[in-house]
């Protein structure tokens, strides 16, 4: 959902008299607060703009509009920067009279902060007014950061965006380890080296994938430690009642969760082998289950092991081609191995993990890797979060990551993008999050973006460069 920015009629008026983005004239008056002025009705009938009553401009307690017949304009208000008093009380609006041609937007000179204005009454119906003619360009503002205006002409706030993934990538990649084997730690060395991080699906009914000690260590490091069940059982082919469930889906995660410190945030089925129950126990238990197949058309499982192939060197090369295809096709690149180095079932080897990531290094502007659980949550909140703009001022804009998403699940930072349209030399955007953090902005191309937690309302502001 995309609200346009409503901007005020006065203020309207005003931006008559600017150029394009940064260029000519200051903004005339601060950011004028218009009363909830009276509505224009410049509709139907006899007469022109009426009760129109915009007060509170730029000016101290600048003169309440009221009832004006003819001339449709709003002046440009704002005359030299005094600070605006409070607006007077807007009069009654009139019965309107024939609409008079539109007077001429005056110049805006820099303005003040404008005043609070009040509310206007509501005029009466007015006729049809004619439409006002063009203000003349402002002048060259004075104020250092007089090229720094007009921000909603650099940016294109009414396709404000969450993008598809972190850091505007186009596509993403995690790998999963499970079964817990001993060499899991040495996997999370190799892969910290390439920058990221991986999940481990252990098992903590089995005694070889309890050395709690290393787990602890590689959630400390920002892996993900989750939930493969209690005793990895077949779950189709075993008979389970109600209570078997539980231990192995929902005991199993608490176990971890009490020996690691943080509760598993996703479920991987035992051979991918699941039924109805058992997969709404674990959807509901979990935030997300790692699946084969999600019914996503660049969605791809990619198998680290032998049994799936010929041998180590085809296993690559089908490994690298479902990365390129999931590269291209935006989506998800789920890779799923065990242990590395003869350790395990049907393991790879180091060799196997350095010459995949190798490839996968070549894609590092488009493909975003994470642990599962991260990038799962990131394409849930993704999908829920609708992020709202509004322009405030010349040079301020806000926005707001609506939405009806669940505050619980969505505790990570999103990334929204906002097309640039025409950005001023000299100046650049900053934005601040609610609690005044400067957060940083990304031009990347035609397209600004910035990181943001779901619920956060980010100002944006245009300004000039610090030499
Ligand atoms: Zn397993």
């Amino acid at each position: 959902m995309i609200r346009a920015s409503v901007v005020p009629a006065v203020v309207l008026g005003m931006s008559l008299g600017l150029a394009g983005c940064g260029g000519g004239g200051a903004d005339g008056g601060g950011s004028p607060s218009p009363g909830t002025a009276g509505s224009i009705n410049s509709s139907a009938g006899a007469g022109s703009v009426n009760g129109s009553t915009q007060t509170g401009n730029g000016n101290a307690g600048s003169k309440p509009g009221s009832g004006d017949a003819a001339g449709s304009v709003q002046n440009g208000t704002g005359s030299t920067g005094s600070t605006g008093g409070t607006g007077g009380t807007g009069g009654t609006g009139g019965t309107g009279g024939t609409g008079g041609t539109g007077g001429t937007g005056s110049t805006g000179s820099t303005g003040g902060t404008g005043g609070t204005g009040n509310t206007g009454n509501t005029g009466s119906t007015g006729g049809t007014g004619s439409t006002g003619s063009t203000g003349s360009t402002g002048s060259t503002g004075t104020t250092p950061d007089a090229n720094c205006v007009d921000i909603s002409r650099c940016l294109n706030f009414t396709s404000v965006k969450v993008a598809r993934y972190k850091d505007n990538k186009e596509a993403a990649a995690s790998y999963t380890f499970d079964d817990g084997y001993r060499t899991s730690a040495a996997i999370a060395t190799l892969f910290e080296k390439a920058g990221t991080r991986v999940t481990f699906y252990i098992i903590p009914g089995l005694v070889a994938s309890t050395d709690w000690a290393m787990w602890q260590d590689l959630n400390r490091r920002g892996h993900e430690i989750s939930n493969h069940s209690m005793t990895h059982p077949d779950f189709v082919a075993t008979p389970m009642t109600d209570q078997m469930l539980d231990t192995e889906i929902v005991q199993s995660q608490r176990l971890i969760e009490q020996k690691v410190g943080v509760r598993p945030l996703s479920f991987a089925f035992p051979y991918h082998l699941s039924t109805t129950r058992a997969m709404a126990l674990a959807q509901q238990s979990h935030m997300a289950v790692r699946k084969m197949d999600i019914g996503e058309a660049g969605y791809r499982f990619a198998f680290f092991d032998t049994e799936h192939g010929t041998d180590l060197a085809g296993t690559l090369r089908t490994v690298n081609r479902q990365l390129d295809e999931a590269v291209q096709l935006g989506g998800w690149f789920v890779a799923g191995g065990h242990g590395i180095d003869g350790d395990g079932w049907s393991p790879v080897t180091t060799d196997f993990l350095q010459k995949h990531l190798a490839h996968a290094a070549t894609y590092a502007p488009r493909l975003w890797t994470d642990t599962f659980a991260n990038v799962a949550r990131y394409r849930l909140c993704r999908d829920s979060v609708m992020p709202e703009a509004q322009v405030l001022t010349s040079n301020k804009a806000s926005v707001r990551l609506a939405g009806s998403f669940n505050a619980a699940t969505c505790t990570a930072p999103l990334t929204v993008t906002l097309p640039v349209t025409a950005m001023k030399e000299g100046c650049k955007l900053r934005a601040r999050g609610a609690d005044g953090t400067e957060l940083p902005v990304v031009i990347q191309g035609s397209v600004a973006y910035f990181n943001a937690k779901p619920g956060d309302t980010v100002s944006i502001e245009l300004v000039p460069v610090v030499k």
